[in-house]
């Protein structure tokens, strides 16, 4: 039986109100989600588990929200496409247990992170990608959607052919995945990611989103993390898996998010053009967030509130 939900709707949710602190203290359930889209994520996130849904079922209720959004260029269908003018989607799911799934590089599919729960419930595989995974969501039954830009993100691409110039800047208006991990009452944890990538990046680029270990890691012994930012940088240092060691050797999530960054920043030398954000929990239910820039948000939902928060950052305003 599912309990009364009781956080408030997104439109009662405080504005930033505790700027990139962690709470030391530790709650449960605790959702947290990249960027202002992760507050009404979150919302149905929290209102699938506190109806009688699992954890899986939240994160994946939860980034499915941000799949649909219209307004959003970086997450599901109406992202910005690739240079061809082609949207390409990565996802993954995993859960605490250590069961995952993910699709990269995958067309006309809504929602790739059902798809990629498939992937984990019903192959003896981690990934499909491209044609295959395509194939995989027919056999299925999930639904083809016509390969066409939104009307938003066609008026992009347009502006951008003027110079074609592929400049792997990020900034707020070229990335915005949606990660999102949460913790139940009883300690078990999940977690999601999906995004439509960097945009105008190189037909069949896969970023970190869909790399179990890179764009999200859970486990319940330790904790749980997500990322978002430029892919190649966090592919590189395994961003996702490093905090979670980093948990299990005793940091706190915010402190492992920190020596993430750290890692980052030290192995990539034109890190002015470099944005990268990570999100933790404990398996108490402790947080931690931290990006290269400033600028990274996210919303942290408990049975309480929906906030969206204001991360700190490595280099300073
Ligand atoms: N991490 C995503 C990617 O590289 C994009 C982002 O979150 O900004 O595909």
């Amino acid at each position: 039986m599912g309990t009364a939900l009781l956080i408030p709707s997104i439109s009662s949710a405080s504005a930033t109100d505790e700027k990139g602190k962690s709470n030391k203290a530790g709650e449960k359930p605790l959702i947290l989600s990249t960027w202002n889209h992760g507050l009404p994520a979150n919302q149905a996130a929290m209102e699938k588990l506190s109806s009688g849904g699992s954890i899986l079922d939240a994160v994946e209720t939860g980034v499915r929200d941000t799949e649909l959004d219209l307004e959003n260029l970086s997450v599901g269908l109406q992202g910005l496409p690739d240079r061809e003018g082609i949207t390409t989607l990565d996802a993954s799911i995993m859960t605490g247990d250590g069961n995952c799934g993910s699709v990269a590089f995958v067309r006309q599919i809504k929602h790739p992170i059902s798809l990629a729960r498939r992937v984990m419930e019903n192959t003896p595989h981690v990934m499909l990608a491209g044609e295959g995974a395509r194939q995989f969501a027919i056999a299925e039954g999930f639904p083809l959607e016509e390969e066409v830009l939104s009307p938003k993100a066609a008026v992009e691409y347009a502006k951008w052919k003027e110079t074609s110039q592929y400049k792997p800047v990020i900034n707020i208006e070229n990335h915005d995945t949606i990660g999102m991990i949460g913790i139940d009452a009883n300690g078990n944890m999940a977690g999601s990611c999906t995004t439509s990538g960097l945009a105008y990046k190189m037909h069949g680029r896969v970023g970190d989103s869909p790399i179990i270990g890179a764009g999200l890691f859970v486990d319940n012994e330790v904790g749980a993390a997500t990322a978002t930012g430029l892919g190649e940088t966090i592919i590189k240092i395994c961003g996702s898996f490093l905090i979670v060691e980093l948990m299990r050797q005793g940091r706190t999530p915010q402190e492992a998010c920190e020596e993430a960054v750290r890692r980052l920043i030290s192995k990539n030398k034109n890190i002015n053009d470099i944005q990268a954000g990570f999100l933790a929990i404990n398996k108490e239910g402790v947080t931690g967030a931290f990006a290269v820039h400033p600028g990274f948000n996210f919303a942290k939902a408990t049975l309480k509130e929906n906030v969206l928060i204001d991360s700190n950052s490595h280099f300073k305003p």
